[in-house]
């Protein structure tokens, strides 16, 4: 987050930040371990290619994931992005090295009604509650904002943070 302070709006910091190389706009700004861009958008870190795509199209249905057309997570080419459902968006996932059942590390389906996605980590033999959330993408992000708080060594998610 360290370019925060280096943009006056954050479509400056989001044009200073994206690439285009062929049909897609790459950012090349910070990414995150979950392998979506990180900028800031003047009161909080969005992902650039959700931020974009709210630019041009308004307020992203809560709950829904933008998915890529092209399969790059760092493309923000607004033509390459499309509002999917949590359904769609479950039989897209084609994570590997999962660790639980929505193939994404610490984060379960809630069975139990409510929003979806349950954020779980363990961390010497404890288990943490991380909430609740209504998209996919959020609860990942909120699993790896509570592995970094649990775990003091934890380098799989910092170095690409
Ligand atoms: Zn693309």
């Amino acid at each position: 987050m360290t370019n925060r302070i280096a943009y006056k709006t954050p479509t400056e910091s989001f044009n200073a930040r994206t690439v285009r190389q062929g049909e897609c706009l790459l950012w090349a700004g910070a990414v995150k371990e979950t392998g979506y861009g990180a900028m800031w958008d003047g009161e909080r870190v969005v992902r650039p290619h959700r931020w974009i795509y709210e630019q041009a199209n308004g307020p992203i249905p809560e709950g829904a994931d933008i998915d890529h057309v092209c399969g790059n997570r760092v493309c923000c080419e607004i033509s390459h992005l499309r509002v999917t459902t949590r359904k769609q968006n479950m039989e897209n996932l084609t994570h590997v090295n999962a660790n639980s059942s929505t193939g994404v590390r610490g984060v379960h389906k809630n069975t139990k009604g409510g929003k979806p996605w349950r954020v779980r980590v363990k961390h010497n033999y404890v288990e943490y509650n991380g909430g609740y959330y209504d998209s996919l993408e959020e609860a990942e992000t909120a699993a790896i904002e509570l592995r970094n708080k649990l775990f003091t060594h934890n380098d799989a998610d910092r170095k690409a943070a």
